[in-house]
């Protein structure tokens, strides 16, 4: 039995009637750009987050970037981000002209570390932007504090958090901007991209809805310089097919993670844990593991796919390379991106496959000594 890292098929399949429908629907609508469907989706999405509006995008890579052009963020300010995201959260940052201060994360619950935000804030800092790493959510109240007390903008990149908790609260509201992706692989995915941002502020939700459309709130009057970055109606209805079924999806992911932490605990390897304020979407399994690409390779031997997020931290991208605020070393993330391995996970994934996953770390881990 192979065990794909995740099966996008499988999830399209399990709701296949439905998505065909929605598609169908907005087919035979003559609808295909924003519209009732988006609007819709907005709607449903905005009350699944528990705020109060809700802004479909493109992508997510828009998302971010839309989110810190609407809540002031521009060219030469400072924005703090953790020093081991996705590459997605710094090029926001730098393609707007601003400028992305890495903050290394705390290695055990991966996301920022609080403790070492305020050391490197500057009087050029606009914005904290704290990634929900892997589904796990970020110490937010922490991260609050700090920016209230320096008078700065929090913008949450939940692009792996959908259905995540803070203290109780879905992930979505409480923050200047919280940007989201649909992207296929995500744990509410559409069929292509798309992505979107919530926020409380109406303000800020009015922006947004100028700058996905040409910077324009009536056709042909254009009030600011705007984008093309709009949430396709299709997607939309692709994804308020899915979304009555995040949290029983989600579900079976913590199901899958209860099997991994009870049988793997004994095993000479690094699992991820929840933090005490947070529930995660587990969007991802990742384990530590010294020997990392041995352990990758032996799984694969096995049949098991495990994928690495992420082997190259964005300070160390090519893309950055003579970039200033590249140039200092991140040691955690630098460590993390040679330890880290995901493991399959995903709510099409059976009982037996990640039996069949445990099966083959208990047997490589069992029989070799780590040195
Ligand atoms: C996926 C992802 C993004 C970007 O989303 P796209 O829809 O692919 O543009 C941003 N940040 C993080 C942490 C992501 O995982």
């Amino acid at each position: 039995m192979n065990v794909p890292f995740l099966d996008l098929k499988a999830a399209t399949d399990e709701l296949s009637a439905e998505i065909h429908a929605a598609v169908a629907r907005v087919v035979d609508s003559g609808w295909y750009i924003l519209g009732p469907e988006v609007e819709a989706f907005e709607a449903e999405y905005a009350a699944f987050c528990g705020a109060a509006h809700c802004v479909g995008v493109a992508n997510g890579l828009d998302a971010l970037k839309l989110a810190l052009i609407a809540t002031g963020v521009g060219a030469g300010d400072e924005v703090i981000v953790p020093s081991n995201t996705f590459i997605a959260t710094n090029l926001a940052v730098s393609q707007i002209g601003a400028i992305p201060c890495p903050v290394e994360p705390d290695p055990v619950s991966f996301n920022i570390d609080p403790e070492r935000i305020e050391a490197a804030i500057t009087p050029r800092t606009k914005a904290i932007l704290p990634v929900h790493l892997y589904g796990l959510p970020a110490d937010l109240d922490a991260v609050r504090a700090i920016a209230e007390r320096h008078g700065l903008v929090v913008i949450e990149d939940a692009a792996q958090a959908h259905g995540a908790r803070y203290k109780g609260r879905p992930i979505g509201g409480g923050s200047h901007a919280v940007a989201w992706s649909f992207y296929p692989g995500k744990n509410l995915g559409a069929l292509g991209d798309g992505g979107a941002v919530t926020t409380d502020d109406p303000e800020i939700a009015e922006r947004l809805r100028m700058l996905r459309n040409y910077g324009s709130a009536r056709k042909y009057e254009n009030s600011v310089v705007g984008y093309n970055s709009r949430l396709a109606p299709i997607q939309a209805a692709v994804l308020r097919t899915k979304l009555p079924y995040l949290e029983e999806w989600n579900g079976r992911r913590r199901e899958i993670v209860a099997l991994y932490t009870a049988q793997l605990a004994e095993l000479d390897l690094v699992l991820p844990r929840e933090p005490n304020w947070g529930e995660s979407s587990w969007h991802l399994f990742v384990v530590q593991h010294p020997r990392r690409d041995w352990l990758q390779e032996q799984l694969a031997g096995r049949g098991v796919q495990a994928l690495i997020h992420y082997p190259i931290p964005p300070h160390r991208q090519q893309a950055y390379a003579g970039e200033a605020w590249a140039a200092a070393a991140q040691p955690i993330a630098e460590a993390m991106a040679a330890q880290v391995l995901s493991l399959p996970i995903g709510p099409q994934l059976s009982a037996a496959q990640a039996e069949r996953v445990i099966g083959a770390l208990q047997d490589i881990l069992a029989t070799v000594k780590v040195g």
